[in-house]
């Protein structure tokens, strides 16, 4: 057991085994083997403890996740993913924020509920799963009840996801790629589609299907897809998994906004919007395949 700023006395096991993945760091499939708590820093460029660039209610999320005071968001500085098309990148890569400890996450949490925002969403959490865990933890105790949201990249390890279990509500991961030499060229990542699918399925396992209540997500799995262009996503793939893997039920946001961001528009494949017909056709797709699709 490695020491660290949470309370041992008084965190559960998990927040405390959490802790422990990070020296060395395998908190995510990097597996990179850094102590973070000795200021090592792995492929997410972040120490032990978390970075935040920003904290507040936001509407341009799902409008599941906004209700009438919007989704409260959390952007965390760093990635575990290097995506060249990154639509946040100053955040991601150039890692814009100020560091916080556990106590000032769980007020930054009880914060967003105190201004009446319908859940608590945490963007791009995987590298900082322990921080979040031990925050929502003390958090609980002083009275936080809404639900929280898993806003990830999808670069998710089973293991990490399993000590998350009940710490989560809802689970809102990407779901980026199916041909590894395509997440390697657009991502660093070319194990993704594999560690993807696996992720996604403990996700599921955990929280299951979707549920709303007056119209706002309260718990379940919703997919993120964003569709690139020449089905460089492999949209049909993903659609196909979901609905004959995981449950036919399962609610997607085919994601329509990519625009050539970062280093992608030196990039000939992705250097342009997809089409008005390349959207339409992965919707089409995912319709006709039952699944509960956005709009
Ligand atoms: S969380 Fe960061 S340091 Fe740890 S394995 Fe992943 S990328 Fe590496």
């Amino acid at each position: 057991m490695t020491s660290s700023p949470i309370n041992s006395d008084s965190c559960t096991e998990a927040v405390q085994k959490l802790w422990d993945c990070m020296n060395p760091c395998t908190l995510c499939p990097r597996n990179c083997k850094v102590n973070r708590s000795k200021d090592q820093i792995g492929f997410c460029g972040i120490g032990d403890m978390p970075v935040i660039s920003s904290v507040g209610p936001h509407f341009g999320e799902e409008s599941v996740l906004v209700g009438r005071g919007g989704s409260g968001t959390i952007f965390f500085a760093g990635c575990n993913l290097g995506c060249i098309f990154c639509q946040n990148f100053d955040i991601s890569h150039q890692r814009y924020g100020n560091q916080v400890t556990i106590d000032e996450l769980s007020q930054a949490i009880l914060g967003l509920q105190n201004y009446g925002c319908c859940n608590i969403n945490f963007v791009t959490p995987t590298h900082v799963a322990p921080a979040i865990a031990a925050a929502i933890e003390s958090a609980c105790k002083k009275g936080l009840t809404l639900p929280t949201v898993y806003n990830t990249g999808g670069y998710d390890s089973v293991d990490t996801l399993e000590l998350l279990n009940g710490f989560i509500d809802i689970y809102m991961p990407d779901m980026k790629y199916v041909d590894s030499d395509v997440a390697k060229e657009l991502s660093n990542a070319p194990d993704y589609p594999q560690i993807n699918f696996a992720a996604v399925k403990e996700m599921h396992r955990q929280v299951g299907d979707l549920k709303l209540k007056d119209g706002v997500a309260t718990r379940g799995l919703l997919i993120r897809h964003l569709v690139l262009p020449e089905n460089l996503a492999g949209s049909f793939e993903i659609i196909d998994f979901l609905a004959e893997e995981i449950s036919p039920k399962t609610t997607i946001n085919v994601m329509d906004q990519y625009r050539p961001c970062y280093k992608a528009s030196s990039h000939p494949k992705i250097n342009r919007r997809p089409t008005r017909e390349e959207i339409k056709s992965a919707r089409k797709y995912a319709i006709e395949k039952g699944l509960n699709v956005l709009s």
